[in-house]
C-alpha cells in the first residue's frame, strides 16, 4: 500500500513527487509510457513566463509568479540549464498599447518584478532584429529559459534517490473506492493508494471523471514548432511574444538554453490525446506570424518541427486540489505549467502532507547532480577526465558534440535511459543539424550492450517503435522467393 500514487512523470507528477520526497510517506509514480517526460513537457516554448500574463486572482497567476521565483536557486540545487535571458512583448501598432499597458498593470498586480513599458529606440537596442513596425513594448526581466526534459529529469531523479518509486509502461485504467483509500487497477496490475494525484496532463479530465461526479473537460490544443539550428544563435536576445490573444499568448521567437532559436505555437484544437503531428498548414501559420514581430527569420536553418498538446481546461484555470476525498487533482496544467511546476509540486505536496500528517524526513537529498558534459569543462579538466574515462573522449553524436561517456551516463543513472529518445532528452544526442541520422545506430549499439539485449529489441520510444524490424539478408530471400 502505497501512501501516495501519482499518476502521470510529466513534469506536474514528478515536481509534486519531488517535493512530497520531503516526506516520510511511500511514494510511486506511475507512467504509462516508458520514460519520464514523454507528454506535454517535451514539446513547449522552455520558457520560465515571468508571471504578467496569467489572470490577476489566479490560481494560475499565483503559481507562475511563485514557480519564476524559485526557479533559479532551483537550478542550481538540481543542476539544470536555466538562463534568465527577459522576456520582450512586441506592441505592433499605437491601436494596441491599451494592451500593452493592460498586460503590465496585470503583471504588477501579480507581483512581477522590474516590469517597464519601453519605447521603440530601447527596444532595437535590446533586440535589433524586431520588428519595423514594433512601436513599444513590456519589458520583463525575470523572464528566462529552461531546459524541459532535464527539469523534469531533475526532479524525477532526485525523487527517485530519495525514495519514489517510478513505475513505466503502466497505464492507470480502473480506480476503486476501497475502505481506507484506492485499488488502482493498471495495464501491469494493481496497486494500492491511500491517495492518488491525478496528473495525468491532456488525459486529467478522463481519471477526474472517473471519481468525481462535477466533471471538467479538456481540449488538447496543439502548439506547432519550427527549431532552429545553431547557426541562427544571435538573430534573437530575448524571449519576443507579441500581444497574447484569446487563445494564447501567440507565436514567439526565442533563443533556446542550447543555442538554438524556437519559433511558435500556434493553438489549434484537436480530438486526439495523442495527436502530436504537425500540419503544413500549422507550419505554414506558424511561419508568417514570427515574422510579424521580428524581422527575417532565418527560417531556412529549420532542423525540425513538431508539435504539443495544451491541456486546454474549458475555464482556463489550474484545477489543484482535493476534489473528492483522497483524490488530488493537478489537471488543467496548460501554460505556464513548465514555470508553475516547482511551486505546483510544492502546494501540492505541503497540502498532502498536512491532510495526511507526514513528517519531514531528516535525510532529505535536497542536491542533484546532472550528466558531465565535457563541454563545460576547461580544455585539461576535460582530457584528465578521458585519461580516467577513455568513454569521454569518444563522439558520438557529432552535431551536438556528445561523447559516448555521457550516454553510459545516462543509461545508468536512476531512472536510466531505455530508449533513443531518452538518451536524446537526457544528452542531446541526435538533437543536432543532421537529427540522428549519424548517431542513431551508434547509441542503438551503446544502449544493446550495456542492457545486454539485443539490438533488434531498441526501440526509439518504447513499445512499438522497433527501429530494426528484420534483416536485408531475409528481405531479399523473401523477395526473391516470391518471384
Ligand atoms: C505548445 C505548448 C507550449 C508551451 N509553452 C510553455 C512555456 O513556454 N512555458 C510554460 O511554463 N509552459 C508551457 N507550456 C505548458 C507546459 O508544457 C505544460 O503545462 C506542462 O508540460 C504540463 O505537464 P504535465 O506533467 O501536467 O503533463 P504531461 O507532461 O503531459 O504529463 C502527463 C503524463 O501523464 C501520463 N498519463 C496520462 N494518462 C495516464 C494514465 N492513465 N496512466 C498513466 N500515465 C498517464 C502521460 O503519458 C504523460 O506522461 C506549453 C505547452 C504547450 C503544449
Amino acid at each position: 500500500m502505497y501512501d501516495v500514487l501519482i499518476i502521470g512523470a510529466g513534469v506536474t507528477g514528478c515536481a509534486v513527487a519531488r517535493w512530497l520526497s520531503r516526506y516520510d510517506a511511500r511514494i510511486c509514480v506511475v507512467e504509462k509510457e516508458e520514460d519520464v517526460c514523454c507528454g506535454t513537457s517535451k514539446a513547449n516554448s522552455a520558457i520560465v513566463h515571468a508571471g504578467f500574463d496569467a489572470r490577476h486572482g489566479t490560481r494560475m497567476a499565483e503559481l507562475n509568479v511563485r514557480g519564476s521565483e524559485m526557479m533559479e536557486a532551483l537550478s542550481k540545487e538540481l543542476d539544470f540549464a536555466y538562463d534568465r535571458i527577459g522576456s520582450l512583448v512586441v506592441c505592433l501598432n499605437e491601436e494596441d498599447r491599451p494592451r500593452l499597458n493592460a498586460l503590465y498593470e496585470n503583471g504588477v498586480q501579480n507581483g512581477v518584478k522590474g516590469l517597464a513599458v519601453i519605447e521603440r529606440e530601447e527596444l532595437v537596442a535590446l533586440e535589433p532584429n524586431v520588428s519595423d513596425k514594433a512601436v513599444a513594448a513590456l519589458w520583463a526581466p525575470t523572464g528566462a529559459i529552461i531546459c524541459p526534459f532535464e527539469m523534469t529529469l531533475a526532479f524525477a531523479e532526485n525523487a527517485a534517490e530519495n525514495g519514489a518509486a517510478f513505475f513505466f509502461d503502466t497505464e492507470v485504467r480502473a480506480l476503486e473506492r476501497m475502505d481506507a483509500g484506492w485499488r488502482v487497477e493498471t495495464s501491469n496490475g494493481v496497486l494500492e493508494a491511500k491517495a492518488i494525484v491525478n496528473a495525468a496532463g491532456v488525459y486529467a479530465d478522463v481519471l477526474h471523471n472517473l471519481v468525481c461526479e462535477k466533471k471538467i473537460h479538456i481540449t488538447p490544443r496543439r502548439g506547432d514548432y519550427c527549431l532552429l539550428d545553431h547557426a541562427a544563435a544571435g538573430y534573437v536576445r530575448h524571449t519576443v511574444f507579441q500581444l497574447p490573444g484569446k487563445r494564447g499568448k501567440g507565436v514567439l521567437v526565442s533563443p533556446t538554453v542550447h543555442g538554438n532559436v524556437i519559433i511558435g505555437p500556434t493553438a489549434i484544437d484537436v480530438m486526439d490525446r495523442e495527436g502530436t503531428n504537425t500540419t503544413a498548414e500549422g507550419i505554414a501559420e506558424l511561419m508568417q506570424k514570427a515574422g510579424l514581430s521580428m524581422k527575417n527569420p532565418p527560417l531556412k536553418q529549420t532542423i525540425t518541427s513538431f508539435s504539443g498538446l495544451r491541456a486546454h481546461e474549458d475555464g482556463h484555470e489550474f484545477l489543484i486540489g482535493e476534489s473528492v476525498p483522497d483524490f488530488f487533482d493537478c489537471a488543467g496544467i496548460e501554460s505556464p505549467g513548465l514555470s508553475s511546476a516547482p511551486a505546483i509540486g510544492e502546494c501540492t505536496a505541503d497540502l498532502i502532507a498536512k491532510r495526511y500528517g507526514f513528517s519531514e524526513k531528516s535525510n532529505f537529498k535536497a542536491t542533484r547532480k546532472g550528466i558531465t558534459d565535457p563541454k563545460t569543462l576547461s580544455p585539461e579538466a576535460w582530457n584528465e577526465l578521458i585519461r580516467r574515462e577513455p568513454a569521454y573522449g569518444q563522439i558520438i553524436c557529432r552535431c551536438e558534440s556528445v561523447t559516448e561517456g555521457e550516454i553510459l551516463e545516462a543509461i545508468r543513472r536512476p531512472l536510466g535511459a531505455r530508449s533513443l529518445d531518452g538518451i536524446k532528452r537526457r544528452t542531446r544526442a541526435g538533437m543536432g543539424r543532421c537529427q540522428a541520422g549519424f548517431c542513431s545506430p551508434r547509441v542503438m549499439e551503446i544502449l544493446a550492450r550495456e542492457r545486454n539485449v539485443p539490438l533488434s529489441s531498441i526501440t526509439k520510444n518504447g513499445r512499438g517503435s522497433e527501429l530494426i524490424v528484420g534483416t536485408a539478408k531475409d528481405a531479399y530471400a523473401e523477395a526473391n522467393d516470391e518471384a
